[in-house]
């Protein structure tokens, strides 16, 4: 099977994982992987049922998000994903969802701090905050470039939802699952009134560590990075 074709099925399958797991729901969330030549990405139709979606329709655009593949409007926030991979040369799949735990704590105005050990090996120092833009608006895009800069693997999205990176589909999978876990233990920590506690800082530099070391290993740096 050509690379292209295994990439749209596993978009396609993982859209219908997501949505059986409830971390997709309806419409919302949309999926991305990039190209290795790092030109383009491939990303899922807008407004599309998860699962009636088929491997045909998972849009190719180029990196002035042009279309050159497929009969549907691609996402509304191909933008978005586009200036995340400008930004971020290790990042080779994208996962946006409405997740319902990160998506509450979206709505508390603050991130997560390191509570869990595999959340900074995977995820990062901290799960940062990006301030409320409007959905697939330029705005979104630009804030969401702007914050990607620190280089997590999860974000929260004021009043929206959350994005996960991965360097292939499968690892921005798992950490859309260890985000959700991270959000609903802190949500529920947050309503016993106690103090909540962190892990020891050292302890989330040494995670941190491994994880840097994965982009590394994975320095590509693709023709269009960002000249900001
Ligand atoms: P699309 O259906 O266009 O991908 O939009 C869904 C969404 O999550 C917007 O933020
Ligand atoms: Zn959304």
């Amino acid at each position: 099977m050509q690379y292209y074709e295994v990439v749209r099925e596993s978009l396609v399958s993982t859209a219908r994982n997501l949505t059986t797991k409830g971390y997709l729901m309806a419409t919302g969330g949309n999926l991305s992987v990039r190209v290795p030549d790092g030109h383009d990405m491939l990303i899922t139709p807008s407004n599309s049922d998860y699962m009636t979606m088929q491997p045909k329709d998972i849009c190719q655009l180029d990196q002035e998000l042009r279309q050159r593949e497929g009969p549907l409007p691609p996402s509304v926030e191909s933008a978005m994903h586009s200036a995340i991979y400008r930004m971020r040369p290790d990042v080779m799949a994208i996962i946006h969802t409405h997740q319902v735990y990160a998506s509450a704590v979206s709505l508390t105005g603050k991130g997560i701090p390191a509570l869990f050990d595999e959340q900074a090996r995977f995820l990062g120092r901290t799960i940062e905050l990006i301030p409320y833009a409007p959905s697939g608006t330029a705005s979104l895009a630009r804030l969401v470039a702007r914050r990607v800069r620190s280089r997590n693997n999860a974000y929260l999205m004021q009043n929206h939802g959350a994005i996960c990176f991965g360097l292939t589909l499968e690892r921005a999978v798992h950490n859309v699952e260890i985000l959700e876990k991270c959000a609903l233990a802190w949500l529920l920590s947050l309503c016993t009134s106690q103090t909540t506690t962190r892990i020891p800082l050292v302890v989330r530099e040494v995670a941190f560590a491994k994880l840097k070391a994965d982009y590394e290993k994975h320095n590509t740096e693709p023709s269009f990075i960002a000249q900001e």
